[in-house]
């Protein structure tokens, strides 16, 4: 089947139409002329597996990245960064009903603080694009920026001294499994985290990494293919450090952080100029960015978290910022007592708020919410819930993930 590329769907990949059915194909371009030579039926979704662009649309621009089309991180590097500021404005415009502009991410390559890699018999780098048994070898990823390609230098020089075994996704052996990356933008302090099976790693494993100020080793003894396991060892610190503005974040192996770190800063710089009053309730505050930010800005916060890792984190935070943010464990559903904030910010996982939370706010009906969404599908569900007593003061939109189809939320909500 032949045509050309409508638009990009919401998973940003172009759309071709055949009468009544559409076929979905990722790494194109609206105004590209295709071929589809074959395709699979994915949930109720026909997505191209093989397919030529015969005509290449006049708007696509050259990719950073000399991997762009099979491997899996990204999708979008070929559309011009103005036309996916476009594509993210237009998808969550029509999510909220309005017009919402996307704040564009002050960088769009090297701005990416975390890689995991995957060490595998098929590769060392990423997920080939549509599978999940295969990765793509890569040497750098100019996403993540320069000290991607000396640590996988070193990973690889070290595999190879040492005659180590890469893991076989399929038949899950092997040995060594995943190198995560991560460095504070602001701070130039870099963590690596190699994640292995069960098994013996030689002494030599740090003396490959000087120029990391924190080595861990982790395992996961399951054969869940995940990147993460319980911490065996480290070198140097425990920790490394991110700024945002003039807060500092400690970054943990088995910790979240905001990804885009130099888009997080106008996150937290929004997210303060929205918020009311004097207390403020940081919903769903995972290491607490947003209530550690907004403490050292003399609010009194409260935080809370059902990952107690994520809540031991935001307390050493505040400390480590010399503010008096108080972060506990518990869950959205059994929050009590909204009422006495003065705002109440929620950043939800990907599902939403919980309906039990949204029958609670409209019960305690806090003056203002700041909902912070990477899910414009389930951010628009809740705020049509909120609606019986809510009205959207504000919404925007901020890009922390260039090339990919994703975009952030910021909405003020206030009470009518
Ligand atoms: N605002 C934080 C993290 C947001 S990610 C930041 O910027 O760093 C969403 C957070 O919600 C995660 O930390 C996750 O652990 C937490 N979470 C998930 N389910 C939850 C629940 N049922 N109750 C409370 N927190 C939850």
């Amino acid at each position: 089947m032949r045509g050309v590329i409508e638009r990009l769907s919401d998973e940003g990949l172009g759309i071709l139409r055949d009468g009544r059915r559409e076929i979905l194909v990722p790494h194109t371009a609206p105004g590209d002329t295709v071929e589809v030579l074959r395709w699979r039926r994915k949930k109720r979704k026909l997505i191209a597996t093989e397919f030529k662009v015969l005509e290449p649309s006049p708007i696509r621009t050259e990719p950073k990245c000399p991997y762009f089309g099979r491997c899996g991180g990204c999708l979008l590097q070929h559309i011009p960064y103005e036309e996916q500021l476009r594509f993210k404005a237009s998808k969550l415009s029509k999510y909220m009903g309005l017009n919402v502009n996307v704040i564009p991410s002050p960088k769009i390559y090297g701005h990416r603080n975390r890689v995991d890699i995957v060490i595998s018999t098929t590769g060392i780098g990423f997920r080939r694009y549509g599978t999940w048994w295969e990765a793509v070898d890569i040497e750098e990823c100019p996403v993540f920026g320069d000290s991607s390609g000396k640590v996988l230098k070193a990973l690889r020089e070290f595999i190879e001294d040492e005659k180590l075994s890469l893991y076989d996704i399929r038949k899950n052996g092997g040995f060594l499994r995943y190198i995560v990356i991560r460095e504070g933008k602001f701070t130039g302090e870099l963590m690596v985290n190699l994640v292995t099976k069960e098994g013996n790693l030689p002494e030599s494993f740090p003396d490959y990494f000087p120029f990391a100020s924190s080595i861990y080793w982790s395992v996961n003894r399951s054969d869940s293919d995940v990147s993460y396991g319980d911490v065996e060892r480290f070198w140097g610190n425990p920790f490394i450090r991110e700024k945002l503005n003039d807060v500092l974040y400690l970054i943990h192996p088995n910790s979240f952080f905001q990804t885009n770190s130099y888009q997080a800063v106008n996150l937290v710089k929004k997210v303060t100029e929205l918020v009311d009053g004097e207390k403020i309730l940081d919903l769903y505050s995972g290491v607490g960015t947003f209530g550690v930010y907004l403490a050292k800005r003399g609010f009194n916060v409260e935080g809370i978290e059902i990952n107690p890792f994520a809540v031991e984190m935001a307390n050493k935070n505040a400390e480590l910022n010399g503010v008096k943010a108080k972060f506990r464990v518990g869950s959205d559903k059994d929050v009590e007592n909204l009422s006495e904030y003065d705002t109440v910010i929620v950043d939800p996982p990907r599902a939403g708020l919980h309906p039990k939370l949204i029958r609670k706010i409209l019960r305690d009906e806090p003056e203002k919410i700041i909902y912070v969404s990477c899910n414009p599908k389930t951010l628009s569900e809740n705020l049509s819930a909120l609606g019986e007593k809510y009205r959207v003061e504000n919404a925007i939109g901020l890009d922390m993930f260039p090339h990919t189809p994703h975009v952030e939320a910021i909405v003020e909500l206030r009470k009518v």
